[in-house]
């Protein structure tokens, strides 16, 4: 170990209910205000801190803005604005050195800048592209098995996919609003609100292409969800479903919509999302299944997803399938299963 990992070891193994007091941040119930974003709410309705500690205690994440990282890049946050970078890295170790936590860098005195707590940002209302063009937008887009395309056809018989997946396809071409600027990502999903309302469109590129999704420009995307038909009809309350299944990503979501059970509420969010999910009204005696891959990535989503979701809401995960629609039916039964 060369001697400036040595010291951002030392930095990463001091406990974040240690940081937080010497940074100066209030923690109550491991929770405290968010560093990166300045929110001090999780969401509208939902009055707990954003910032939640991991349960080793060395690290923590955000459930408003989804920034998460350990000891050094919260006291980062703090001091400067911004993630442990090149132009901050000297000062992270001295404000550590200054407490006896690490070793000081060697004849290079370094001043420490006092935390500045950042003023909540106001509370404005979200912005979402127009209604009008957006609903013009996706009233361009046909249902996906009536689509003639190669790329499509490919992309879904790749994945074992029916043609009646839950999208909507958008053919380049045509009328577009200046938001929307994306050519070649046709597969659209509609983004709602927690409550259900139309608010924006998440669309996936079925080429190998870099990013594989994209969201309108200019607007916001945080907050938002996907949701087959009960889905939709649990934001609106209208369900009469007390078992949802949760999925990360666009894909994902559609995959879990095209097998799940008929009746059976599918909601989906990219990164990001989950905020949204502590403004969701769920209905009495809940329970959640969150499907996911079982790597480190998928375990984060699950935790934010478990944070962001009220007590009383039983969250259980649910190791992501791999089966072919023919197999829905005793795939039904083990979604059933992951929610009881
Ligand atoms: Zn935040």
């Amino acid at each position: 170990m060369s001697e400036a990992d040595n010291w951002l070891a030392e930095a990463k193994s001091v406990v974040m209910d240690d940081v937080l007091a010497e940074v100066g941040y209030e923690v109550r119930r491991r929770t405290t205000d968010c560093p990166s974003c300045g929110e001090q709410r999780r969401g509208r309705a939902d009055r707990r801190r954003p910032v939640g500690m991991r349960r080793d205690g060395l690290g923590w994440q955000c459930m408003r803005c989804s920034v998460k990282g350990d000891g050094p890049a919260f006291v980062a946050y703090a001091l400067t604005q911004k993630p442990v970078c090149r132009e901050n890295i000297a000062e992270v170790r001295a404000w550590y050195a200054a407490r006896g936590w690490c070793e000081p860098e060697v004849g290079r005195p370094v001043v420490v800048r006092a935390v500045v707590q950042r003023p909540p940002p106001v509370d404005q209302d979200p912005t979402y592209p127009p209604p009008d063009e957006l609903r013009r937008l996706l009233g361009l887009c046909v249902p996906v098995k009536e689509a003639r395309d190669e790329g499509l056809a490919a992309f879904l018989r790749a994945r074992g996919w029916p043609d009646d997946v839950g999208a909507g396809w958008l053919a380049d071409g045509g009328w577009r609003p200046s938001w929307w600027r994306w050519p070649g990502y046709g597969l659209v999903v509609p983004a709602w609100t927690a409550d259900g309302r139309l608010a924006s469109m998440h669309a996936r590129t079925v080429y190998a292409r870099s990013p594989k999704t994209r969201w309108p420009s200019g607007y916001q995307a945080g907050g938002l969800l996907f949701a087959n038909i009960e889905g939709r009809a649990l934001l609106r309350w209208e369900s009469r479903s007390k078992h949802v299944l949760i999925c990360e990503g666009v894909t994902d979501t559609l995959r879990a919509s095209s097998q799940a059970p008929p009746g059976f509420p599918v909601l989906g969010g990219a990164s990001g999302a989950w905020s949204a999910l502590a403004d969701v009204r769920w209905p009495a005696g809940a329970k959640v299944a969150v499907a996911m891959d079982l790597d480190g990535t998928g375990r984060r989503y699950q935790d934010a997803i478990r944070a962001a979701v009220p007590g009383g809401v039983e969250v259980r995960p649910w190791a992501m399938w791999r089966r072919t629609p023919a197999e829905a039916a005793e795939h039904a039964d083990e979604v059933a299963c992951a929610a009881k």
